[in-house]
C-alpha cells in the first residue's frame, strides 16, 4: 500500500503504491506507526477524488466526486485519533487538464501515478476527537 522511510526521528517520508486511496492507506501507516497527533503535506496525481462540503445550516456534508485525471496541487492535513482510531482530517487541491482546480474536505482519492507524502508525528501529544452539535464537526478534544 505505501513504502516508506525514516529521514529524522519522528519524521517520514511515504510514497503510496499506484492505484491506493490516499485516506485508506494514510490510516494504515498512522495505525502501524501508532501516530495519534501529526501533521501531512504532499502531492502526486489522482484520476478520482471525492469532496465533502459541510453545509452549516443543515449540519449535513454534500459529497461531490470529480472522475478524471488530476494533479495534486496541495495536500494539507492532521493527524488525531477518535475511538480509538486514526481521524485524517485533510485537504485537497487538484489541477485539471484545462488548469483549473476543484478541491474542499478530502474523503477519499485514487492515487493515479504517484503520491509522496511528508508525515511528521508528535509523539508526546495524543490530540482527540469529539463532535460538536452546534457545528456539526468533529473538533478537537484537548
Ligand atoms: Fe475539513
Amino acid at each position: 500500500m505505501y513504502k516508506y522511510c525514516t529521514c529524522s526521528e519522528n519524521r517520514f517520508v511515504l510514497s503510496l503504491d499506484n492505484h491506493v486511496g490516499i485516506v485508506e492507506a494514510l490510516t494504515a501507516f498512522c495505525k502501524e506507526k501508532g501516530i495519534k497527533a501529526g501533521l501531512i503535506t504532499g502531492l502526486g496525481a489522482v484520476s478520482e477524488a471525492t469532496f465533502r462540503f459541510l453545509d452549516p445550516a443543515a449540519k449535513k456534508y454534500v459529497d461531490k466526486t470529480f472522475s478524471e485525471q488530476m494533479e495534486i496541487t496541495n495536500l494539507t492535513g492532521n493527524i488525531s485519533v477518535k475511538d480509538g482510531a486514526p481521524y485524517l482530517h485533510i485537504h485537497l487541491t487538484c489541477g485539471r487538464r484545462d488548469y483549473t482546480c476543484v478541491g474542499g474536505h478530502l474523503l477519499e482519492a485514487r492515487i493515479n501515478g504517484a503520491c509522496e507524502l511528508f508525515v511528521e508525528s508528535f509523539p508526546d501529544a495524543e490530540i482527540g476527537r469529539y463532535f460538536d452539535e452546534e457545528t456539526g464537526l468533529n473538533l478537537y478534544k484537548f
